[in-house]
């Protein structure tokens, strides 16, 4: 069966076509500057990248071009051989568990939940309704960002703030990621060979977050009520004392929305290092810039104060995985936090980190917690959940 799994973003539009079960990727791309000047798509088909520059009015007319380019490459006879497609939605508030097939109550409850991502949950009705128009036999499904995070406990999601923030204005820790954290979480209960395990789950990216699972449910996560919080991140700055802000907005002259903006955009390993990318701040600490120094060992002082954190709360792991941009390459911040980790009797095995964007186990056999990169498929994790529904 053929799946189209989307992650539809206000101005783009990225999928992959998946045969399922299979797990194969038929084609994949993205549509960028949709609605703007300059619009374009790309495709990967058989490992041959194309790109086109087009008029792309909405994404109805990118689906549209999309189910052309299928046609014309013959990887469907005709649109109805894509049976269901599944959309990413960041923001599936307390409604969503888990993935569901779309109905209008659905696209009504993504639409109330817009305060909680507006960035985002708008993106994705524009999507998802776009995708019904234009596959019109298609089962429709919306894989949450935050269902699988759904499990934590009342006394990890709360904020110790007014109750009245949380029953009044749903003011709660929802964290991210989720899809990312559960697909890495089933890969490597699959590699353990068991399911009653304990987990910690590293995404570590551009934006990062850490979570807790306690067979295969997920007990506690870094991220809260929006992604800029935990760790620190590219440009955000995550958990802060909150008496930054309103101390700054008075000394700085600043309004809520520009320290908002700092906090989201101009905060993190971009504001001590100068460099929001691992790669710049790599090249950096080997030629002995001090921001840069200082910006990693910030970066990993966090990455194992979470680590430690949830090390305590599951009472124990069997596992740790890395993944995302840095937790799948960076063989330098991988080291940095196994060392951190000497003390849990994690014992690294060099050589088998000294590796990029590959699935591998990088302790050594006596270490007490097996530590694993394991790159994440978020994609692939929308078109299992999207087949399973269907
Ligand atoms: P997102 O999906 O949140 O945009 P990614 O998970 O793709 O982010 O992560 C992007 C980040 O990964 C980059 O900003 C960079 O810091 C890091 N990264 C990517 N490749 C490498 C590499 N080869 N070495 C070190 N860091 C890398």
């Amino acid at each position: 069966m053929k799946v189209l799994s989307v992650n539809a973003g206000s101005s783009t539009l990225k999928f992959q076509l998946f045969e399922m079960p299979e797990e194969s990727v038929l084609i994949q791309g993205s549509f960028e500057r949709i609605g703007e000047v300059g619009s374009f798509y790309t495709i990967r088909i058989n490992g041959e990248k194309i790109k086109k520059e087009v008029d792309l009015k909405n994404h109805g007319v990118a689906f549209e071009i999309l189910v052309n380019e299928l046609i014309e490459n013959n990887i469907v006879n005709s649109l109805e051989d894509i049976k269901a497609v599944g959309h990413r939605v960041v923001q599936g508030g307390s409604y969503f568990d888990k993935s569901v097939v779309i109905t209008d109550d659905v696209i009504g409850k993504i639409d109330e939940l817009k305060p909680l991502a507006p960035l985002h949950n708008p993106a994705a009705i524009t999507g998802i309704k776009a995708a019904i128009e234009v596959f019109k036999d298609a089962v429709q499904v919306a894989v949450f960002d935050t269902a699988f995070h759904q499990t934590m406990p009342k006394y990890n999601y709360l904020y110790p703030v007014p109750y009245s923030w949380y029953e009044d204005y749903s003011v709660r820790k929802y964290g991210a990621h989720g899809t990312s954290h559960k697909y890495v979480s089933e890969r490597l209960n699959n590699i353990l060979g068991k399911t009653d395990t304990k987990l910690i789950i590293c995404h570590i990216g551009s934006g990062c977050s850490i979570t807790a699972i306690e067979n295969g449910k997920c007990i506690n996560t870094s991220m809260g009520l929006t992604p800029n919080a935990g760790l620190m991140m590219g440009t955000r700055c995550g958990d802060i004392d909150a008496s930054i802000i309103p101390y700054i907005s008075k000394k700085a002259n600043m309004s809520l929305d520009m320290i908002d903006h700092v906090l989201n955009k101009e905060s993190g390993l971009l504001a001590i290092s100068t460099h929001n990318d691992s790669r710049d701040i790599e090249d950096g600490i080997n030629n002995g810039e001090e921001r840069c120094i200082l910006a990693q060992k910030m970066f990993v002082r966090k990455v194992v104060d979470y680590i430690a954190k949830y090390y305590v709360e599951l009472n124990g792991v069997d596992a740790i995985a890395f993944t995302a941009g840095i937790g799948e390459n960076s063989i330098m911040t991988r080291k940095d936090i196994m060392e951190e980790l000497k003390v849990l009797s994690v014992v690294m095995d060099e050589d088998k980190n000294n590796t990029r964007g590959k699935e591998v186990l990088i302790t050594k056999p006596e270490s007490k917690i097996a530590c694993y990169v394991i790159p994440t498929n978020e994609e692939l994790m929308i078109a299992k959940d999207t087949y399973n529904l269907v």
